[in-house]
């Protein structure tokens, strides 16, 4: 499986990533942010497995979610592909698999 790149959004002054467009940056207030494709890489730092989900997401329980540290630094929450915690560990590398309308989704490699 081919690793694809993730589309975030970086601010031309100060550099700051941001998962979500911009109309201004957040850190210091420059107007310009741009879209930009990061590596998709990452590293997991908390996770938690769903088992009683809000109404939008019922049905495609049992589901993971992920806080997933990208190696440029940016921070994002996303699903990962295992649907049981033990199958995941803190520290485990991670890649960027695909968008769904509900947010990222994350495999572990
Ligand atoms: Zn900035």
């Amino acid at each position: 499986m081919s690793m694809a790149s993730f589309e975030a959004f970086a601010c031309d002054a100060c550099k700051g990533l941001f998962a979500r467009p911009q109309s201004a940056c957040r850190r210091c207030g420059t107007p310009i942010v741009l879209p930009v494709n990061l590596s998709g890489r990452g590293t997991l730092t908390s996770f938690t497995t769903i088992r009683v989900p809000p109404t939008a997401f019922q049905g495609q329980e049992p589901y993971t979610v992920a806080v997933i540290d990208l190696d440029e630094g940016l921070r994002v929450t996303a699903r990962l592909t295992v649907q049981e915690e033990r199958e995941a560990a803190i520290g485990a590398s991670a890649v960027f698999e695909e968008m769904r309308p509900y947010g990222p989704v994350f495999r572990l490699i």
